[in-house]
């Protein structure tokens, strides 16, 4: 899959928060990261490329949060180098365009795909440290 470097992800964003108009799948706000709804079909979405960096690579599991976000924060920064975001590809919903960030959360005894919308005003570049 191709991997996305910030400019074309920015791009995405961009192109996403142009869209509007109801659609399946911003029927429940997807803002901050959460289980995929079970109202979305995954077939309804088509895969644009991975943030996945070095698929050989330990990724890291620090989150960006300089301002007090969390996890779950719906303003919580979309920083690519950073967890979970480092692990997510993006997604396009077929009906309507908007792009989607999306990974598989592993506990010890579950997985769980999970997804977030892609919003430009959150993204940041922000520097591995
Ligand atoms: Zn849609």
């Amino acid at each position: 899959m191709a991997q996305i470097i910030y400019s074309q992800l920015l791009d995405l964003a961009l192109a996403s928060d142009a869209v509007s108009g109801d659609c399946r799948c911003n029927r429940v706000p997807l803002t901050a990261w959460q289980a995929l709804p079970m109202t979305l079909e995954l077939d309804r979405f088509e895969e644009v490329g991975t943030l996945v960096d070095d698929p050989y690579d330990e990724p890291t599991f620090a989150e960006y949060h300089p301002h007090g976000t969390r996890y779950d924060s719906p303003d919580a920064p979309i920083a690519p180098r950073y967890y979970p975001c480092n692990l997510s590809q993006v997604a396009r919903c077929r009906d309507c365009g908007r792009h989607y960030l999306r990974y598989n959360e592993a506990g010890g005894y579950f997985t769980e795909l999970r997804i977030r919308a892609l919003q430009a005003r959150l993204l940041v570049d922000a520097e591995r440290h």
